[in-house]
């Protein structure tokens, strides 16, 4: 029997290629977890690019987009709390609150924290600490600063730079409006394992609005609540992979909503989940 090793199509469409000196190392294509865990340490999943300097850690998902940063400096609140960018360009700051106090007050390792006030009890204004405020505010200053021209610097990993400095601020958050645009509203809830294991997903849209309208909840709309066509949950997965693009190699989970989905017909939530 012949035995054939083939390649992972990934490691070809994605080498790993690396930059590292004294001041400055860029790592792309880095492969970290695959599976999704919950566990009490920064973990990082997928296949993304990595640049880091004396002062910062910035990384960048396959479509050259910000996804995660945090500052290496003294004044960062823990060097295990991060930031994070969504697909809807939202950036959460993940508290570790020394772990003992978080994962025992809300049995989770880490607590997000927004920019928007939430109904969470917990939490306090990382936001406003002004080592986090330069990552999140100034993040693409601090980049445009980084030299792309070196002559130490390989070909490829200039390039990559380049491209990376080239995505504005107003093009993640133009991006964040075409997808939300795509599937009719910006997604307002999400599982709750999606926070268990900090997993992202893929929003798609096959009814609009929810049964009950309780009168204690902030994330209801005033839509009552009305099926899509199988016509536009397909021109939804269509547009959601071109928005993805490269990226989507890194998305193993699709989210249908909005809040009932699951009162849709059966056929029509076994359709979408099979077209995508
Ligand atoms: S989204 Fe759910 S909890 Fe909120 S009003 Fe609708 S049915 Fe009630």
């Amino acid at each position: 029997m012949l035995l054939v090793q083939l390649n992972d199509p990934f490691e070809i469409t994605h080498p790993e290629t690396a930059f590292a000196s004294e001041d400055l190392s860029i790592f792309l294509n880095v492969r970290e977890n695959k599976e999704y865990v919950k566990v009490s340490y920064p973990v990082k999943y997928g296949i993304f690019s990595r640049l880091e300097t004396r002062e910062m850690i910035l990384e960048f998902n396959l479509n050259h987009e910000i996804r995660h940063a945090r500052s290496k400096t003294r004044q960062w609140l823990h060097p295990s709390e991060w930031l994070k960018r969504t697909a809807g360009n939202d950036w959460i700051y993940y508290s570790s609150g020394g772990y003992a106090g978080v994962v025992e007050a809300i049995g989770e390792y880490y607590l997000p924290n927004f920019t928007y006030p939430t109904n969470s009890l917990l939490g306090g204004r990382p936001f406003a600490e002004p080592e986090v405020a330069k990552i999140h505010q100034g993040w693409h200053e601090l980049l445009a600063a980084v030299p792309d021209n070196r002559p130490d610097m390989p070909a490829r990993i200039a390039e990559w730079l380049g491209q990376v400095k080239q995505i504005t601020k107003a093009d993640l958050e133009n991006k964040a409006q075409t997808l939300f645009e795509i599937c009719g509203a910006r997604t307002t809830v999400l599982p709750p394992d999606a926070r268990h294991s900090d997993y992202n997903v893929i929003p798609l849209t096959i009814a609009d609005g929810c049964l009950y309208k309780c009168r204690f909840c902030k994330v209801k709309n005033k839509k009552p609540f009305t099926l899509r066509t199988p016509g536009d949950i397909r021109r939804q997965i269509q547009d959601l992979a071109g928005l993805f693009s490269s990226d989507l190699v890194n998305y193993n989970a699709l989210f249908l909503g909005e809040h009932d989905a699951l009162n849709a017909p059966a056929d029509l939530i076994a359709c979408s989940a099979a077209t995508w």
